[in-house]
């Protein structure tokens, strides 16, 4: 990991702070990192980290595709925040 860690109140679309906090209230970790930030999932590992852009023409659908991406991470078996199916509830 790289950066310092950066709060999702510091962006400036409303969508798509609103998906950072429900991530990072889920145990993701933003940190500032490329255009904005980089957000990095709940595994020791680090299975997955999802580039964030500080801008977006249409902030909805970046926020929504930063949610269906965070559901990509699989979680450990029997992890109480894996959904059925796997990837963490958001
Ligand atoms: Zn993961």
């Amino acid at each position: 990991m790289v950066g310092r860690e950066v709060s999702p109140a510091d962006h400036q679309h409303k969508e798509i702070r609103e998906v950072l906090k429900r991530l990072v209230a889920v145990g993701w970790t933003l940190r500032k990192e490329g255009h904005w930030g980089r957000l990095y999932c709940t595994c020791a590992e680090g299975c997955l980290t999802i580039p964030v852009p500080g801008t977006a023409k249409n902030p909805g659908r970046t926020a929504r595709n930063l949610a269906r991406r965070a559901k990509l991470c699989p979680l450990p078996e029997g992890d109480p925040r894996r959904a059925p199916g796997g990837g963490v509830v958001v």
